[in-house]
């Protein structure tokens, strides 16, 4: 997990703030060798934002954070039943009980570790903070937010080089996160960025190039999404076992049913699947 910090007209940024752990204090300690003026938020997921509350004591600046993204990290952070909603999400598409106990075990685990910096500056799309023009490229989250200037685009988990961001769909997300992605690296490739600087992996010098393999990736998985859609309805969770490999656990498997999710609501955006059911339990068929 890579944080940055950028150039602004009046000083220093640092864009993302890992996850809280012991050692981030004395990390950022030793790597900031000068003031920073702003903290920029890409989006809300914990390696972004959990190390908030320390990086603003660290360096008494503000945190800047997109409007929506704050709004969803503070309904999936803010309150204590995030992991019963996650396991009842996770099981009204179809996961047994015994594995969705087991990611509710998982995330209950992880409560002690949930923060964030409360009441950010709000930022939203064409806002310019210090020079950099802030961009809302929804997918890999909501309110993704990616900073844009001078062809460098400070790109979050928007655009990865060695791995597909993940897009899936989650209670509360919007309806179709993988319809908004793909807009968001057309919109990328429209912007012509000469160079991205993403949250994991090494710099993207093609970041074109890359948005262009992203969508084909995507292209591909939908056409196989199809494939595996028949007459009789079927739950994401058995979905993600034809587009997924089997022996994923539990953790990896909700994400695989969250993509597979992403990737059939896009199917019924574009009249190719249908969506059967609501709360409680919730099938796909072919249209
Ligand atoms: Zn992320």
């Amino acid at each position: 997990m890579h944080c940055y910090v950028i150039e602004g007209d009046d000083g220093r940024m640092l864009v993302d703030t890992g996850l809280a752990l012991p050692a981030l204090e004395t990390l950022l300690r030793s790597e900031l060798d000068g003031p920073v003026e702003r903290i920029l938020i890409t989006h809300f997921h914990p390696d972004h934002v959990w190390g908030g509350e320390v990086a603003r004591d660290v360096t008494g600046a503000h945190i800047f954070q997109g409007r929506l993204d704050y709004e969803q990290c503070e309904r999936v952070w803010g309150s204590r039943d995030w992991p019963e909603r996650i396991a009842a999400w996770f099981r009204t598409h179809g996961t047994p009980t015994e594995v969705a106990d087991q990611v509710l075990e998982q995330a209950r685990a992880a409560l002690p570790l949930i923060r964030f910096a409360r009441d950010p500056e709000p930022l939203q799309d064409g806002d310019v903070v210090d020079g950099w023009e802030v961009l809302e490229l929804p997918g890999h989250a909501d309110g993704h937010l990616g900073f844009f200037r001078d062809g460098v685009l400070a790109a979050g988990d928007h655009l990865l080089p060695d791995i597909t961001p993940a897009v899936g769909l989650y209670p509360d997300s919007r309806p179709d996160p993988l319809g908004a992605y793909l807009d968001s690296l057309e919109r990328t490739i429209g912007l012509e960025p000469r160079l991205a600087l993403p949250s994991h992996g090494e710099p993207i010098e093609d970041p074109i190039g890359r948005a262009y393999e992203i969508l084909e990736h995507h292209r591909r998985r939908l056409a196989r999404t199809v494939e595996a859609l028949e007459a009789e309805p079927q739950t994401a969770y058995r979905l993600s076992f034809q587009l997924f490999p089997a022996d994923l656990d539990p953790p990896q498997r909700r994400f695989a049913v969250a993509e597979t999710l992403s990737h059939v609501e896009r199917l019924v955006q574009e009249g190719q699947a249908r969506h059967q059911g609501s709360d409680g339990s919730v099938t796909y068929t072919a249209a």
